[in-house]
This record gives structure tokens, C-alpha cells and sequence, in this order.
């Protein structure tokens, strides 16, 4: 198999003479038992709309607990799973942990949606629709307590598949949420014919409002564009107080990133933590800047 973004036959030998692609077979091999044993673990990460701070969705995040290299992040493993397809079954457990994972929040009182990312493998499976219903039967919830966010980037696959599948998952009332928008081969081509429910606005972009009038106008349009499109505009890798406040200056509908919370195993999550009237104050801010 040829990789699509021509990574396959990448060969890099490192110290100890084991390549590249060797220990890319070491990550699949280990990862499919750690499919097995229950390795993988989900943070979240909450949302927060805008202005009033409070909290709308959790994204789930995966980390695997690796038994010898400790907690690792997806961009260490998640390559590896989606060379091997192995992240078809990787994003039907995230899928099944997050909603059993929601139905604990539910009962703790909180009615926040939940957001996955999906893979385009997973909408190049015909039966990928089946499984959200399914699933979303099996753990009573309501279809437009989940959110599936798809990178624009990887909407490349199997077209006729992929837009057959977000049509059947749109269809079901299931939210599609395009992340990190903007950051690659930008393209709603595969969407259009479908509701949007979310534009995620890349970090990139977010990052620089404070200090480059370019980053402001390109995320001034995003945010109009979502709204043309019936779509929440989100801003995502929220650092500061200042980007913060500009957010709801400019009417951008939600927020996310280090500033509102990082990624942590749902019970941490502070309902609270971010429900400040109006903007973040200088002091708040300060505090959570150094923090
Ligand atoms: P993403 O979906 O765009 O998620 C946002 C990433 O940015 C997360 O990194 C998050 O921890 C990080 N982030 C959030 N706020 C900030 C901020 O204020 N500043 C900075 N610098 N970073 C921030 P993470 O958890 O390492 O995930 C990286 C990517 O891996 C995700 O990007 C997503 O594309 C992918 N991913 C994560 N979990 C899954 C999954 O279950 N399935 C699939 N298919 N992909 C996943
Ligand atoms: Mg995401
Ligand atoms: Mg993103
Ligand atoms: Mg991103």
C-alpha cells in the first residue's frame, strides 16, 4: 500500500539501525493490542460559548497509556494507525468510550454535546452511519448531542463514499463540525450539500489575532462565512485573555483552547471554570496566561 500523502516508503534509519518503517510496524503491531488491553484512554477538552463562557461540548481526545513509554499523544501514534487502517477500529472505540463516557456527565447533570474526530477512513465504511446509529440508540443519545469534526484535509478519499456517508450521518441529526479550517487545501467541496453545524477556525490563525491584521481578517471571514452557511464559528488554541475578548468582539460564537481548559478525563472538568459574565478580566487573565 502506497501511502496517499506519499509517506509509505519513507525509510529513515535511526541509531540503533532499526528503520523507520520497522518501528512503524512495532507501533501497529503494539497499538492493535492496545486496542485489545484497553490501553487507550480519552481527554477532553471543553468548549465554551461565547460570551457568557459556558460550557457547550467536551472534544474527545485520545492518549494512549503506553504500559513502557507512559501517556502518549495522538500525533505519536495516530500515523501510524491511519497507514495501517487500524484507525477505523481506534475511531469506533473513541466513538463508543466518548458516548458511554457523555451518558457520566449526563448523569452528573450536564447536557454538553460530545465531540469525536473522525478519520476519512472511517467515512470511506459504507456502514459507518449504521454504527453511529447504533450507537447513538444503544446510549439514548440524542443525535444532536454528537458532533463528528473532520479535518478538511483528509477529505481526499474515496469521494463518492465519503459524501454518501456524511449525508446518511448528517441525516441522523449527528452535528459535522470541519476542524483546523483553513489550515490546509481549504475545501468544503465534500460538504456542500450538507448542513454544517461547525467551523473550527485552525490555531494558526486564532493564535495571531492579538498582533497581525492579516490573521484578524482571515478569521473576520471565517466567521462571516460560517454564518452564511448557518454554521457556529469556533475558535480554537484560545490562549489569551486578549485573543479571548477580540473572539467576541469579532462574533465568533465558540471558544477552545489552553486559556478555557486543557485536555483532561471528564470528571476534572470545572463547569464553572469559565462562566465569567462578559469578557475575562485583566486579573483572571493574568494569572491564567502564567498558568
Ligand atoms: P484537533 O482535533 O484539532 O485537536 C486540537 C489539538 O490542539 C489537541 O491536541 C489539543 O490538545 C490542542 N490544543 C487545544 N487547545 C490548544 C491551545 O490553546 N494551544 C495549543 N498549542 N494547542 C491546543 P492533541 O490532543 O495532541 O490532538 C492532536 C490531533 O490529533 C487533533 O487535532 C486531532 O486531529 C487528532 N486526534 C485526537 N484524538 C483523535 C481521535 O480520537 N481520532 C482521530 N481520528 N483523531 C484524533
Ligand atoms: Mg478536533
Ligand atoms: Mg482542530
Ligand atoms: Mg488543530
Amino acid at each position: 500500500y502506497q501511502g496517499k500523502r506519499g509517506t509509505a516508503d519513507i525509510v529513515v534509519y535511526s541509531g540503533d539501525g532499526i528503520s523507520h518503517s520497522q518501528q512503524w510496524l512495532v507501533v501497529q503491531a503494539e497499538l492493535r493490542h492496545a486496542l485489545e488491553r484497553d490501553e487507550l484512554v480519552l481527554h477532553y477538552q471543553p468548549k465554551v460559548g461565547l460570551p457568557d463562557g459556558e460550557v457547550t461540548a467536551l472534544e474527545a481526545l485520545v492518549r494512549w497509556q503506553h504500559p513502557e513509554r507512559g501517556l502518549l499523544p495522538p500525533g505519536d501514534f495516530l500515523p501510524a494507525a491511519e497507514h495501517s487502517g487500524l484507525i477505523v477500529p481506534l475511531t469506533e472505540w473513541v466513538l463508543r468510550r466518548a458516548l458511554t463516557d457523555r451518558l457520566g456527565w449526563t448523569a452528573a447533570g450536564q447536557s454538553w454535546a460530545v465531540s469525536v474526530n473522525v478519520s476519512v477512513r472511517n467515512l470511506e465504511v459504507a456502514g459507518f452511519p449504521d454504527l453511529v446509529a447504533e450507537l447513538l440508540a444503544g446510549t439514548g443519545t440524542p443525535a444532536d448531542r454528537l458532533v463528528l469534526e473532520v479535518t478538511e484535509t483528509a477529505l481526499a478519499g474515496d469521494v463518492d463514499t465519503v459524501e454518501r456517508v456524511l449525508a446518511r450521518v448528517a441525516a441522523l441529526g449527528v452535528g459535522l463540525s470541519v476542524d483546523d479550517f483553513g489550515a490546509g487545501f481549504t475545501s468544503l467541496s465534500h460538504l456542500r450539500g450538507q448542513p454544517v453545524a461547525e467551523i473550527k477556525i485552525d490555531r494558526k490563525f486564532v493564535a495571531d489575532v492579538a498582533h497581525d491584521p492579516q490573521s484578524r481578517a482571515i478569521v473576520r471571514s471565517v466567521i462571516e462565512l460560517a454564518h452564511a452557511l448557518g454554521s457556529r464559528a469556533t475558535a480554537e488554541g484560545v490562549e489569551t485573555a486578549e485573543v479571548y475578548r477580540w473572539l467576541i468582539e469579532a462574533g465568533c460564537d465558540e471558544a477552545q483552547g489552553y486559556l478555557i481548559g486543557r485536555p483532561v478525563p471528564w470528571p476534572q472538568v470545572d463547569p464553572a471554570m469559565f462562566a465569567v459574565p462578559g469578557a475575562v478580566s485583566e486579573e483572571v487573565s493574568a494569572t491564567m496566561i502564567e498558568g
